[in-house]
């Protein structure tokens, strides 16, 4: 009677979803051990790229590859890695994430996709499961960049994007990262050395949270990740003519503010009239001379867009420079705009997307694909090989604050669909004709 009360239940619990091969109560373990570096008393963690709880948390995190039979190594930019030998001479499969964080940061960014890495390869290990190629985890550092201002630090030099003129960038206590290369036991003269050579990589693939609100919102336990957008960021100028807020008639002004004003309108507008995920924003907005009784005359403000898609991006800056010269000859104003930056997006590999969706369609699980508004290891790591990323639904979208969460039960899912995207891809990239 037992025995057919077992077989029952296990039966129901293999129907609503197939079994996991990753150890959930394991992963959990680690995450929870995880969040004990830098710990808020808030809750959350502030643990900076290049800061003593990093330091101390990489130390875990590097007993756990070693536990996990992985063979441990820092590159020169203090990039963490764990490799695992392959059957045959190919090139490597990447998977893993960041454990540095922003100040007063959240439990999940990052550290998920670390320690679901690692609790693949510990499963990997227990199921005696040989892969053809190599496999790596790898834990990039200084991600947030909140330290010494520099995101995508580790991902950056790797990919070629950053380079040794960043050794000599100063934070607020004058040390520069070169110095903190040396605490972390790297020779700063060799950040070169860290380059990852094309062709040397088959892929990376990174599971992460969301960290915004469509999985959450419509119950989907899976994003599969399009690209990461690009950006565009513009600094634009308003000259008018400052006079007497008493004695000048309204139609005589030339007001700076209220041009700007209706730019910052435009921008809106444009961003709001096609259809999509493309975002715009103008975030301040500094006005001279700055007075009560005085017109104001100049005005500037950044304009930020950002898409999966570039050219919808330049489609749509034309759009605003167009309202821009309208709005100019009615105020009587005139508008400048330079360009700050310009970051291009990364599309997501469609085998790597594909071969997500697979791994979760065999697990139950419901998929949405959608891009990354947000920046990435992943984007860098995309210049010199194919990537794919993996999303996990963020509570009510909230991250970088001690309030982020999701689900053990999402969490464990997720790394499911990393364990079983790598076999598939072990097997795939063979097939596609990818190696040499
Ligand atoms: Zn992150």
């Amino acid at each position: 009677m037992v025995l057919l009360a077992l077989v029952l239940a296990l039966s129901s619990i293999q129907e609503t979803s197939p079994a996991r091969h990753v150890d959930a109560r394991r992963l959990r373990e680690t995450l929870e051990k995880l969040s004990e570096f830098g710990r808020n008393p808030e809750g959350g963690v502030t643990r900076l790229g290049f800061s003593e709880a990093d330091l101390a948390a990489r130390g875990y995190v590097s007993g756990l590859m070693r536990d996990a039979g992985l063979e441990v190594r820092v590159d020169p930019a203090g990039n963490l890695f764990g490799r695992r030998a392959g059957s045959e001479n190919l090139s490597v499969l990447l998977f893993g994430s960041h454990i540095d964080s922003v100040l007063h940061g959240g439990n999940f960014d990052g550290n998920v996709g670390c320690m679901g890495a690692i609790e693949v390869m510990r499963t990997l290990r227990d199921g005696n499961v040989r892969t053809r190629r190599p496999l790596e985890v790898v834990i990039w550092s200084n991600e947030e960049g909140n330290h010494f201002g520099l995101g995508t630090l580790g991902s950056g030099v790797a990919a070629g994007a950053l380079g040794p003129e960043i050794l000599e960038r100063r934070d607020d206590d004058g040390l520069s990262l070169a110095d903190w290369l040396r605490r972390y036991g790297q020779d700063p003269a060799r950040l070169l050395e860290a380059r990852i050579p094309e062709g040397s990589l088959a892929g990376y693939l990174e599971l992460h949270i969301e960290q915004g609100p469509d999985l959450d919102e419509r119950g989907i336990p899976i994003g599969v990740v399009q690209g990461i957008v690009g950006l565009e960021r513009w600094m634009c100028e308003v000259r008018g003519f400052a006079n007497h807020a008493g004695t000048t008639p309204m139609d005589r002004r030339r007001d700076a503010i209220a041009a700007a004003s209706r730019h910052v309108l435009s921008v809106r507008d444009v961003v709001r009239a096609e259809a999509g995920r493309q975002v715009g924003t103008v975030g301040s907005i500094r006005a001279e001379p700055g007075a009560t009784n005085v017109i104001a005359g100049r005005a500037v403000f950044p304009v930020e867009l950002r898409d999966l898609d570039g050219e919808k991006i330049k489609r749509m800056w034309g759009a605003i420079q167009e309202q821009f010269a309208r709005t100019d000859r009615e105020e009587n104003v005139e508008t400048r705009c330079d360009l700050l930056e310009r970051v291009e997006g990364e599309r997501a590999d469609p085998l790597f997307q594909s071969v997500i969706r697979e791994a979760a369609e065999s697990m139950s699980l419901e998929t949405l694909d959608l891009p990354s508004s947000a920046v990435q290891d992943a984007q860098m790591v995309a210049r010199i090989a194919p990537m794919g990323m993996i999303f996990v639904p963020s509570r009510g979208g909230i991250s970088h604050s001690p309030r982020e969460l999701t689900s053990w039960e999402d969490i464990a899912n997720g790394a499911e669909v990393l364990y079983r995207a790598v076999l598939l891809l072990d097997e795939r990239l063979n097939r596609e004709g990818r190696d040499p």
